[in-house]
């Protein structure tokens, strides 16, 4: 994923010759956390990209606003009514819907650069698709990594397609790489704030409420990252993810709670040097960076960081007890194969399952234990195997939250 890709040498090229070039978006999951902020930075950049497709579900006032506002080709939405509707009121777009949508958003020919901001394990099947056309594929969403990982490297390798990290972490992970190579690296340390419980014991966690899980302290996210932030699922996600992007083996990566989230993650090299990426945290600082690398451009309304002000800065040491998720994801990456869509997919269903009331806090890593530990596991899986157990693993969930 360290290549710089053909298409940014093209826009470079054509810069040297004064001609300016916009790189073509793809974007998946436009109306979601990430999706919406990247709409932000589109529409303040309009001289350097334009969207010529996206997807959304069923967030129909904010698929209109982006329609409006940056005019594309092609637009995909859940449901073929709210498609039918749409084609009448912006008949120069294209519209589409469901599944293949998405595939088609993904895959658009004129795009370059894939935003994947979908939620959970469905964008797998049009990021596979987007990678064998050789685009460079801005990921956020960490589930295709976690499940597929081994698929999308080997894909992205064969198509020479770039995978840029929109994940805070990664991206300062992958910017404290910038000119370095690989093999100097003893350890990745990816930081984490602890999530909104992060001063409650397990004991305290017992009767809290979706509210109160809701309410994260530094970033603002949907509600399922909100809640994997606060079981510390979502850093067992972003260490697979870790693991995957760079190639690194678990014993090398490490997790360092950071309750101020400024320092987003750190790179220690052989010679005892740690090079780190810091910010206010700002989604939008990852997101435009994978779109505008190798370059960078000003951000607006951007926060700058003024670490005299913060005064200080506090770490702690991971506690495996306090959080069962993160010590169940390391064992799932650890094991590797199906055990990981099998996670995944028992995390998915059992925090809906929270958000619904259905099962209380606690039982959210008791689902993903029980489900991982019945698990069959296949070592090596191929596409229609991972999605066959992300399918069985969320309908083994359902009975088990009735
Ligand atoms: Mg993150």
């Amino acid at each position: 994923m360290m290549d710089e890709n053909a298409n940014y040498e093209i826009d470079r090229l054509d810069r040297k010759r004064g001609r300016f070039v916009v790189k073509k978006i793809s974007l998946l999951g436009a109306t979601g956390s990430i999706g919406w902020q990247t709409y932000d930075i589109l529409k303040e950049q309009r001289d350097a990209f334009h969207l010529v497709a996206f997807s959304s579900g069923k967030n129909i006032e904010k698929t209109r606003e982006m329609i409006e506002t940056l005019k594309p080709e092609l637009v995909s939405v859940q449901l073929e009514e709210d498609a039918l509707i749409l084609a009448k009121d912006y008949p120069q777009v294209h519209f589409t819907f469901g599944e293949k949508g998405l595939v088609e958003v993904a895959t658009h020919p004129d795009s370059t650069v894939l935003v994947n901001a979908v939620l959970g394990s469905v964008g797998l099947e049009s990021t596979l698709a987007a990678i064998r056309m050789g685009k460079t594929i801005a990921i956020a969403n960490k589930e295709t990594l976690v499940t597929a990982g081994h698929l999308v490297m080997a894909e992205a390798k064969k198509y020479n397609a770039t995978i840029l990290p929109v994940d805070s972490e990664h991206s300062a992970i992958f910017q404290s790489m910038n000119g370095e190579n690989p093999k100097n690296i003893e350890r990745l340390i990816i930081t984490a704030s602890g999530g909104s419980f992060r001063d409650k014991t397990r004991e305290e966690l017992k009767h809290v409420t979706v509210a109160d899980a809701l309410n994260h302290p530094n970033w603002s996210m949907g509600a399922k990252i909100t809640i994997d932030s606060a079981t510390m699922m979502n850093k067992g996600l972003e260490v697979i993810e870790a693991h995957v992007l760079f190639d690194m083996p678990y014993d090398k990566i490490d997790v360092l709670l950071h309750r101020e989230s400024i320092i987003h993650s750190l790179v220690e090299y052989h010679d005892t040097s740690v090079i780190a990426q810091l910010g206010t945290p700002d989604m939008r600082v990852p997101i435009q960076y994978a779109l505008s690398y190798p370059d960078r451009m000003p951000l607006q309304n951007g926060q700058r960081l003024n670490l005299a002000q913060i005064g200080q800065l506090h770490f702690k040491e991971m506690d495996f007890e306090r959080y069962p998720a993160l010590r169940l994801a390391f064992e799932a990456g650890r094991t590797g194969g199906t055990i990981l869509t099998a996670m995944n997919a028992a995390n998915e269903a059992a925090v809906a399952a929270f958000l619904q009331g259905k099962i209380t806090f606690l039982e959210i890593d008791e689902t993903i234990e029980r489900v991982m530990q019945a698990h069959n596991n296949v070592f090596v899986p191929d596409l229609q195997t991972i999605l066959h157990v992300d399918r069985e693993t969320r309908k083994i969930v359902l009975d088990m939250v009735k």
